[in-house]
């Protein structure tokens, strides 16, 4: 019987790919940058499953074309970069990896959130610069983080888990969330509000809901105007919640304290732009589950949803 095939569109963990090579015929772009889109719509012609990763738009165009696909194993929790409903019009599973990578986006989001109040990065640049030339009470002076309050947008498996650190830093918690969390309440003591008296009230904002029509530019001027002249704004969620002009104007003309960014609308991010001339910016390159565990843990789940599936079973974490 010929084999099923499945494209893995980036380098992964060795032991994700040889458990597909014991039932599949493999192929991995092993080239350290994305495939080019030509280049993906046409392997995804032959493609029984694919193994992408978010770099991959699996839209119409590419299942029109891709007419043996079955399944898209998103390397990733958000799934922004594919038309889930359009893989359902056709039948084609659609899977994420969630919980494998909850952690170290916590542990990124928390970093974030200090980096930017404690001016970790200009403070580093101050050194290596030789600029250090005497102690001052005023030097690189910055927020407090330890019992402050801190505002998440979407308290979900990441949300919980940076609350958890908070709950760490004596910090007062609320979240805002279309639906109450109420596990996450008693483990945290955090409080449900409403958008704006989370964005008024909180010294720092984390934010971590998913990309959706609804959440597209969530943060845009007249939010980051309710937040306060002292406060961090954390992005770790995808750059498309973000108004960034919006965010840059709050952030020149100081409405707000600093922010930490991990995701840009546009990625990767060009050094010209805009936000990154500001001091008073801490940007990433989108690495919040950039743990060597935490990608070895996601290639593992994405690969073990298409073995699954391919041996006739359920897939683990179907969207
Ligand atoms: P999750 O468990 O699904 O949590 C998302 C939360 O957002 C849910 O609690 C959801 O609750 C809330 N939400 C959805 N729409 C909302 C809206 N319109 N307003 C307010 N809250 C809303 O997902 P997760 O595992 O925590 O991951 C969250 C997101 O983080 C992912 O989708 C991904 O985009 C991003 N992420 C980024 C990185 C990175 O490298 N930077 C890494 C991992 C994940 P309700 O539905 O009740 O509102």
């Amino acid at each position: 019987m010929k084999k099923p095939k499945v494209l893995i569109t980036r380098k992964i963990a060795s032991e994700a790919v040889d458990l597909l090579q014991q039932t599949a015929e493999v192929e991995v772009w092993e080239e350290d940058r994305p495939m080019p889109r030509d280049v993906f719509l046409a392997k995804a012609e032959e493609a029984t499953a694919i193994l992408s990763m978010l770099t991959e738009k699996v839209d119409e165009e590419v299942l029109a074309r891709a007419k043996q696909l079955r399944m898209v194993a998103n390397m990733a929790v958000g799934y922004d970069n594919i038309d889930v409903s359009a893989c359902k019009k056709r039948g084609i599973i659609v899977t994420n990896t969630p919980d494998v990578l909850t952690e170290a986006t916590a542990d990124l989001a928390f970093a974030l959130l200090l980096a930017a109040a404690r001016r970790i990065p200009e403070a580093n640049r101050f050194v290596l610069e030789g600029k250090w030339t005497s102690w001052s009470p005023t030097l690189l002076a910055g927020q407090s983080v330890y019992q402050t309050t801190l505002g998440i947008i979407g308290m979900g498996r990441i949300g919980e888990a940076v609350a958890m650190r908070a709950k760490g830093f004596a910090m007062n918690i609320l979240y805002h969330n279309r639906s109450r969390k109420q596990e996450a309440e008693e483990q945290t003591g955090a409080v449900w509000v409403e958008l704006d008296t989370l964005l008024r009230e909180s010294d720092h904002v984390v934010l971590l809901t998913p990309l959706t029509a609804e959440t597209r530019l969530l943060m845009g001027e007249r939010e980051f105007a309710r937040m306060k002249q002292t406060s961090v704004f954390v992005n770790v969620s995808r750059g498309g919640t973000v108004d960034e002009q919006a965010l840059y104007r709050a952030l020149a003309e100081k409405q707000i304290w600093a922010a930490g960014l991990d995701v840009f609308q546009e990625e990767p991010v060009s050094p010209n732009h805009p936000l990154l001339q500001l001091p008073n910016v801490v940007a990433l390159p989108h690495i919040g589950s950039a743990t060597i565990q935490a990608r070895t843990e996601m290639a593992r789940l994405a690969a073990a949803n298409i073995a699954s599936v391919l041996a006739g079973g359920e897939p683990l974490t179907a969207l």
